[in-house]
C-alpha cells in the first residue's frame, strides 16, 4: 500500500528516525592580544587593518610567538570540561587557500590538542544527560571579507585573534538538546571568564552536523552539515529543518548525499553549499616556526586551583541546600544572572522555592523585554515583593501588576502597592460592607447554600472579589461569607 499522507514542512514525520547531532564551536577568547603576536585581540568598533602588524598580516621573516593565557584559558576549559590535558602538545599549519588569512595557511592543531575529551551535562525535560567532547584544539581566526559589486574587502583586524575550536561526539538526539547544550557551554566559558562567548558578535559559533537513522538501528545515517550559525534560535530551528527535510527525503525513498548546507534566516530553510567532491585537503604539518608545549602536573593543578564554582556544583548546591527540585536547580544554574538574583534574593530573606518560581516565570519574561534598556531588579525588592504576598498584604495577581513598575522605577513594591492602592483588604470589618451588599444582591446562591450545596459560596466570593476589584483578601472574604452565612 502507498502512504499519501502529506509531509507538513513544520513537524517531523512520525518519530521512526532518530537523529544523531553533534556541534562544532568555534570561541573567541577574551585575551588582551592575539595568539601569535601583541595585536589587540578586541577588534569591536575598531576601523579596519588598524589591529595588525607584520606577524598577523603574515610578511616574510616574521616569526610567531605562544600566547600564554590563550593556552591557559583552553586548558581551563579543558579541565572545567572534565577532560584529559595530554602532557604534549604541539601547533600545525593547516592548508588555507583564501584570501582571510594572509599567509595561506592557518596555525591551528591537528594530532596532539590541548584538550582531550571530556563532558558538559544538560538537563531537558527533567533527564540529564552527559554529551561527550571529542577535543579542544587552539588556533588562530581568519579576517573578515566583505563582498562588493566588483569585487571583496578584507579586514584582517580578526586574524590571529585566539580561536577555540570544540568538537562533540554525535551525542545529541534532538533540536532542543543542541541548544541546552550551547547554553551550558556558554554558561561555562563565561563562568571561567575565557569568553564572552557572545554568538550575535560572533564570539561563539557553530557548526552542526545532523543524520538520521531508522530507530532502532546502530549504523549511522549519511551526515549533513550546517555551518556558520549565528544565534542560539538558528542553531534549534536549522536542525529541525534539516530533520524534518531528511525525515521526508528517506520516506521518499531517496539518498541523502553528504553534503554541506547553509542556513538561510529569512527564508527559514538550509541550503546545499558544497558536497563533499569538493571537501577541502588540508594537508596538515607540524609548525616548524613554535616549539611545542609540555603541560606538566604543577602547570595543572596551579590551574585547576583558579576555578571558579560551575555550573554543576551550584545545580547540585541549589539541591542541597535551598531544596530545590533538579529542574528549577539547572535552569538557575545555567543563567548567570538568573543565579545571581536568586541567591541575593534567599540572601534577603526570601524562600527559596517561591524566589525560583517568580524568576524563572514573571521576573524572566521581563527581564528578557527590559534588560536591553539597561533595567534591572534590585534582590532586596523581589524578596520584599514575596514577603507582602507571604504577609497577605497583596494578592499574587496583585504583586504581577506592580512587578514591571518595581523593575523599570527601582522603586520599592511597599511604596508603589500603596501609591497605586492596591494592598488587600484584610480587615473584616472594612469587607463586611461589600459581603452584606454580594448577599442581598444575590438570592439564589444564597438560598443554594442554606439548602446544602455549600460550592455556591466559590460563586459568592467571586462577586466580593469583583466588587473590591480584586482587593479583598479572598481568604478573609471566605470567612466572613461563611460566618455571616451561618448566621
Ligand atoms: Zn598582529
Amino acid at each position: 500500500m502507498i502512504s499519501a499522507t502529506p509531509v507538513s514542512p513544520s513537524t517531523p514525520t512520525a518519530a521512526k528516525y532518530e537523529a544523531v547531532i553533534g556541534l562544532e564551536c568555534h570561541v573567541q577568547l577574551a585575551t588582551h592580544s592575539k595568539m601569535f603576536c601583541g595585536c589587540p585581540s578586541d577588534y569591536s568598533g575598531a576601523p579596519p587593518n588598524t589591529h595588525v602588524c607584520p606577524v598577523c598580516l603574515g610578511m616574510p621573516g616574521v616569526l610567531p610567538v605562544i600566547n600564554r593565557t590563550a593556552v591557559e584559558y583552553t586548558l581551563l576549559t579543558g579541565l572545567a570540561l572534565n577532560a584529559d590535558i595530554p602532557e604534549a602538545t604541539k601547533f600545525d599549519r593547516k592548508n588555507y587557500p583564501y584570501p582571510d588569512l594572509v599567509k595561506g595557511y592557518q596555525i591551528s592543531q591537528y594530532d596532539l590538542p590541548l584538550v582531550k575529551g571530556g563532558w558538559i551535562e544538560i538537563t531537558v525535560e527533567g533527564q540529564t544527560r552527559r554529551i561527550h567532547l571529542e577535543r579542544v584544539h587552539l588556533e588562530e581566526d581568519t579576517g573578515k571579507l566583505t563582498h562588493v559589486s566588483g569585487g571583496s574587502l578584507v579586514d584582517f583586524n580578526r586574524s590571529g585573534v585566539p580561536l577555540m575550536e570544540m568538537v562533540s561526539q554525535p551525542d545529541l538526539r534532538t533540536a532542543t538538546e543542541a541548544r541546552e547544550y550551547l547554553r551550558k557551554l556558554r554558561t561555562i566559558l563565561r563562568t571561567l571568564g575565557v569568553s564572552g562567548a557572545d554568538m550575535e558578535k560572533g564570539q561563539l559559533r557553530c557548526d552542526v552536523n545532523v543524520s538520521l537513522r531508522p530507530v532502532g538501528q546502530a549504523k549511522l545515517g549519511t551526515k549533513v552539515e550546517v555551518k556558520n550559525l549565528n544565534s542560539f534560535r538558528s542553531v534549534q530551528r536549522s536542525l529541525e529543518y534539516e530533520i524534518v527535510r531528511q525525515a521526508a527525503a528517506l520516506d521518499a525513498g531517496e539518498t541523502i548525499p553528504q553534503e554541506t548546507r547553509g542556513w538561510v534566516e529569512e527564508r527559514g530553510v538550509t541550503v546545499t553549499q558544497r558536497s563533499k567532491e569538493e571537501a577541502h585537503d588540508y594537508r596538515y604539518f607540524p609548525e616548524p616556526d613554535l616549539p611545542p608545549i609540555f603541560v606538566s602536573a604543577d602547570w595543572v593543578s596551579t590551574l585547576r586551583s583558579r576555578l571558579p564554582e560551575l555550573p554543576d556544583a551550584k545545580r547540585d548546591r541549589y539541591i542541597a541546600t535551598f531544596g530545590l527540585g533538579t529542574a528549577d536547580a539547572s535552569a538557575l544554574s545555567i543563567d548567570q544572572w538568573a543565579a545571581r538574583l536568586f541567591e541575593d534574593t534567599v540572601a534577603a530573606g526570601a524562600d527559596p522555592k517561591k524566589a525560583a518560581n517568580w524568576i524563572q516565570n514573571d521576573v524572566s519574561r521581563l527581564h528578557d523585554e527590559t534588560s536591553s534598556d539597561g533595567h534591572t531588579l534590585d534582590a532586596a525588592h523581589l524578596a520584599e515583593l514575596l514577603r507582602l504576598v507571604d504577609d497577605g498584604v497583596i494578592g499574587i495577581s496583585a504583586a504581577r501588576q506592580v512587578l514591571p513598575s518595581v523593575y523599570q522605577s527601582g522603586r520599592s513594591p511597599r511604596t508603589l502597592v500603596d501609591e497605586l492602592g492596591l494592598a488587600q483588604v484584610s480587615d473584616s470589618s472594612a469587607l463586611e460592607a461589600s459581603v452584606r451588599e454580594v448577599l442581598a444582591a444575590n438570592p439564589a446562591p444564597v438560598a443554594d447554600y442554606h439548602s446544602g450545596k455549600l460550592t455556591a459560596i466559590n460563586f459568592l466570593k467571586g462577586q466580593v472579589m469583583k466588587a473590591t476589584r480584586g482587593k479583598a483578601n479572598p481568604a478573609v472574604a471566605e470567612d466572613l461569607l461563611k460566618k455571616l452565612l451561618d448566621e
